[in-house]
């Protein structure tokens, strides 16, 4: 089934909804190099690996499980890193109509007051060549899958499950519910429960991390005055933390809790009771029990993890974003490392290499950072949940920071840019 094209997303000047019309067109008959790539899943991994590979010429045949592209009402963050990317594949335009460019991240320690700011804004774009934004995760699906239904050497099949990848007459067969997919080379982007990964030697599997992350999102307009801004607040407490910025234009505010919990099945999301939520939040400062007061709807994730040192790839088949590296949101990167992991793959694949060779080349360059971007989230969560004592200590450090320290250690996050060719 090919997948209707997303509505756009609510109109700020220059749509460009227009062009993005097209139908898509079979796997073959796009305007590349008669090169096929298959690609399991539709998330942000999926669908920028097929518009990275479109734009070297490759033709992509794309599988979604789900019957349209939808996502949780949650935000996310992309930071310079990623959006150059985006930018790259010619988004930003579609980007600047859904993203909203927070002036600074604010980190607050227990009683509310603010420690430390890193900022953002024209800062970060002068810093690090690209914004920082926010936006609605549902927008940033909807800007790539119009991209990629509009791109003619995409095919959109959705409501078609990717089941198992073997060797095939193209080089590679993904066998799904709804028939085969020949390419040279099979990319399982079917995140962090990957089934696809099971078929690699040496994979590693989904593990608990003993963290759970409670989310919802309330309407800016429902909330106190003053408690609504155009930056990212970070809260830390004992054993939590909370993460709140504006989304949708300003006209939502998106709550992330985390905290220590056994809770743990597989699964990306459930209801959460307002009980749960309220009796954490009774630990936290008074503006933030104000703005928790009025938000309902939260959706419970158990988070899980999944190690970048195990096998990412074989000769015909590799793994890309969550189903490779799935990391603690701590720093907010793990879209951003799918995006990432979707221009350097291409950047492989177009290189002339065997896709063996092309492949082992992507897991090569990619797996010293997603290490590193783990371990920056593991340390990031045991600083924000610190007991009080150890606290004590962090704030001090943190008051003592400046700006531009705070910026200096995110360079190399940040400032990464994508491989230069083809
Ligand atoms: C609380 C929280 C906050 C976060 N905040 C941020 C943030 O601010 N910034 C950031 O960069 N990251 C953030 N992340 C991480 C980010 O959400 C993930 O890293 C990202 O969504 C991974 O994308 P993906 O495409 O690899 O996987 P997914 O989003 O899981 O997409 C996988 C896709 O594959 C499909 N699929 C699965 N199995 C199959 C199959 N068998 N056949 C076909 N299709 C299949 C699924 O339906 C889905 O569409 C956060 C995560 C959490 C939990």
């Amino acid at each position: 089934m090919t997948a209707p094209v997303p509505p756009a997303p609510a109109a700020r000047p220059a749509a460009n909804a227009a062009a993005r019309t097209a139908a898509p067109a079979p796997a073959g008959e796009g305007p590349g190099s008669g090169r096929t790539v298959v690609v399991a899943g539709g998330g942000i991994a999926g669908l920028t690996t097929a518009l990275a590979l479109a734009q070297r010429g490759f033709s992509v045949s794309l599988a979604e499980r789900t019957t349209a592209f939808t996502e949780v009402g949650a935000g996310l963050q992309i930071s310079p890193n990623a959006y150059r990317v985006l930018a790259g594949l010619g988004l930003d335009a579609d980007l600047a109509n859904v993203m909203t460019f927070p002036e600074s991240v604010d980190l607050h320690g227990a009683s509310g007051t603010r420690l430390a700011r890193v900022p953002l804004g024209g800062q970060a774009t002068a810093r690090w060549g690209a914004p920082y934004g926010v936006l609605h995760r549902a927008d940033l699906i909807a800007v790539l899958a119009r991209a990629a239904l509009a791109s003619p050497a995409i095919t959109v099949h959705t409501g078609m499950r990717a089941l198992r990848a073997a060797p095939g007459p193209a080089g590679m067969r993904l066998e799904t519910s709804g028939g085969p997919l020949d390419g040279e080379a099979v990319i399982a982007a079917d995140g962090v429960w990957s089934q696809l990964r099971n078929a690699l030697s040496g994979a590693a599997t989904a593990r608990q991390t003993g963290r759970i992350a409670y989310r919802t999102t309330v309407p800016a307009e429902a909330l106190p005055a003053g408690l609504v801004d155009l930056r990212v607040h970070a809260h830390m407490f004992p054993d939590a933390h909370v993460i709140r910025y504006p989304i949708s234009g300003g006209r939502q505010i998106n709550i992330v809790v985390v905290t220590a919990s056994p809770w743990f099945v597989e699964d990306w999301s459930s209801p959460a009771s307002l009980d749960e939520v309220n009796t954490l939040a009774r630990t936290f400062d008074s503006d933030l029990q104000r703005l928790l007061a009025g938000a309902t709807g939260w959706t419970r994730w158990p988070l899980a993890g999944v190690p970048a040192d195990a096998v990412w790839n074989d000769a015909g088949l590799a793994l890309i974003g969550d189903a490779a590296h799935a990391t603690l949101p701590f720093a907010a990167q793990g879209a951003a490392m799918a995006i990432e992991d979707a221009a350097v793959l291409a950047h492989h694949l177009a290189a002339g290499r065997s896709v063996p060779g092309a492949l082992a080349a992507y897991a090569a360059a990619r797996r010293p950072r997603a290490q590193r971007i783990q371990a920056l989230s593991e340390k990031n969560g045991q600083i924000y949940h610190m007991g009080a004592l150890t606290a004590l200590a962090r704030d001090t450090a943190l008051r003592l920071m400046s700006e531009d320290a705070l910026m200096r250690r995110l360079d190399w996050l940040y400032g990464w840019r994508p491989p230069a060719g083809p």
